[in-house]
């Protein structure tokens, strides 16, 4: 059993300084059933806790520590950064670099504005896509997260396209009503919304790979036809890939799937483990944010130089080729990913429980479900249960794993090949807990 002493007494009193005893709510490990144990410190692919216990971290500050934690070069970097001043409220060349670099990747993304969150990126790309179209309605999937700006809290039930009722207090009917849900992966779903609503449709936000209801990719043709259906419309295609950037491909899945959209949102990776997020797109829709055009949005750190410096520095080594012309840093992420997954299902089937595994790139995921999973009902349809005994038994062998199946996993450049080995003999030992 895990000794968490230190970690329980701290939560105690988080509880009576904040909601739930912390700052984001799956941080609480309450779907688990455990106490989260406090983190002191991480150095590369390892978080160290207040007790003492060591993990290897396949959560990686949910995505942003692609290369690892406390990487020497960021370090260095921010270090001195920090000498210079950590925010000046005014340009810098720094935003310029981080910029440019971010578009030699997307291609997509013409002009850039950074900001603080993820959630600041989708929600502003929403108003600017309203601004651009003049049309008040979006379109959301079920079981896509962007963020929790109230327009974007919107689920729906089950069921096909509906008009959104508020899935969280204090969301109004008003801003609800604007958002039209519909199930991810389901073509018809999609085609029948836009047939009676897209002429009041300004944009259709997806994660073009989802990875907030588990991972789920998407089916073959699904994006082609979103954007081919948006096109058709003239809504906006606003691809989400806070998540996914970086990772379903260097180029993200916009990269992968070769589909070009209107307006993308970047975060965790670009930050470099410090708060940025951005959204960027067509030259003449971005045109439209203030002070170049009406459309308002501003922040008092964004582009700060500090977060700046850890996103350059991050991006810089994920994009550096290797000198010999051996394989490049994200192949190499999605090579270790690979090992893990194909890990993972064997030793699933030869305890015989039955799970389905999920990759893209550096992102994998697990469910404990015998059917395939492509959408929102299929992923709430796997076994809680087998989960909770699975991640409890791989978190008292030193494996951090995120504490839900309904989220993604991710490998940053510094885990080493004994952190895989020990990963895949702990998950033995998990596998046959759950198949007891
Ligand atoms: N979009 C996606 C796809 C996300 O996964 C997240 C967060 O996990 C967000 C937006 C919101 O980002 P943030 O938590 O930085 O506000």
């Amino acid at each position: 059993m895990l000794k968490l002493d230190k970690s329980k007494a701290a939560f105690e009193e988080a509880k009576t300084l904040m909601p739930g005893g912390v700052n984001s709510p799956v941080r609480s490990f309450r779907s688990v059933d455990c106490n989260p144990p406090f983190i002191a410190h991480a150095k590369g692919s390892h978080i160290f806790d207040i007790d003492g216990n060591e993990y290897i971290d396949y959560v990686g500050s949910w995505g942003p520590m692609v290369v690892g934690h406390a990487h020497p070069r960021v370090v260095k970097a921010l270090q001195e950064a920090a000498e210079r001043g950590t925010s000046y409220g005014a340009p810098t060349l720094l935003e310029t670099e981080l910029a440019k670099l971010v578009m030699e990747v997307y291609p997509s993304i013409q002009v850039v504005r950074m900001v603080n969150s993820g959630t600041e990126a989708t929600m502003s790309a929403l108003r600017l896509a309203r601004g651009y179209t003049h049309r008040d309605k979006i379109v959301k999937f079920i079981g896509c997260y962007h963020g929790h700006s109230d327009s974007l809290l919107v689920k729906a039930g089950s069921g096909l396209a509906t008009f959104g009722v508020p899935d969280s207090p204090g969301v109004t009917a008003g801003v609800a009503a604007d958002t039209i849900t519909v199930p991810y992966n389901d073509f018809d779903a999609i085609t029948k919304v836009m047939k009676e609503h897209g002429d009041g449709i300004a944009a259709v936000i997806v994660e073009p790979v989802a990875g907030n209801m588990g991972l789920v990719l998407p089916k073959q043709g699904y994006l082609d036809k979103l954007r081919e259906l948006t096109e058709e419309h003239g809504s906006l295609l606003i691809f989400d890939e806070v998540m996914c950037g970086f990772r379903a491909s260097l180029g993200g899945a916009q990269a992968a799937y070769g589909i070009t959209p209107d307006l993308t949102c970047l975060g965790k990776i670009i930050g470099g483990g410090l708060p940025v997020a951005a959204y960027g797109g067509r030259r003449d829709i971005m045109n439209c944010v203030s002070p170049a055009g009406p459309v308002y949005q501003a922040g008092t750190l964004s582009g700060n130089p500090l977060a700046m410096t850890a996103g350059i520095e991050t991006l810089k080594i994920l994009t550096e080729q290797s000198e010999d012309g051996g394989p490049d840093y994200s192949r190499e992420l999605t090579i270790k990913t690979k090992k893990l997954v194909l890990g993972f299902a064997d030793i699933a089937k030869k305890a015989g429980v039955p799970v389905q595994v999920h990759q893209a790139g550096s992102m994998f995921g697990m469910f404990f479900n015998e059917n395939e999973v492509y959408d929102y009902d299929t992923s709430a349809a796997s076994d809680q249960e087998a989960f909770k005994v699975w991640f409890i038994n791989m978190l008292e062998q030193g494996i951090y794993l995120a504490p839900s199946q309904f989220e993604t996993i991710f490998m940053s450049g510094a885990h080493t090949e004994e952190d895989l080995d020990k990963t895949l003999a702990a998950a033995e030992k998990a596998m046959a807990a759950v198949a007891e």
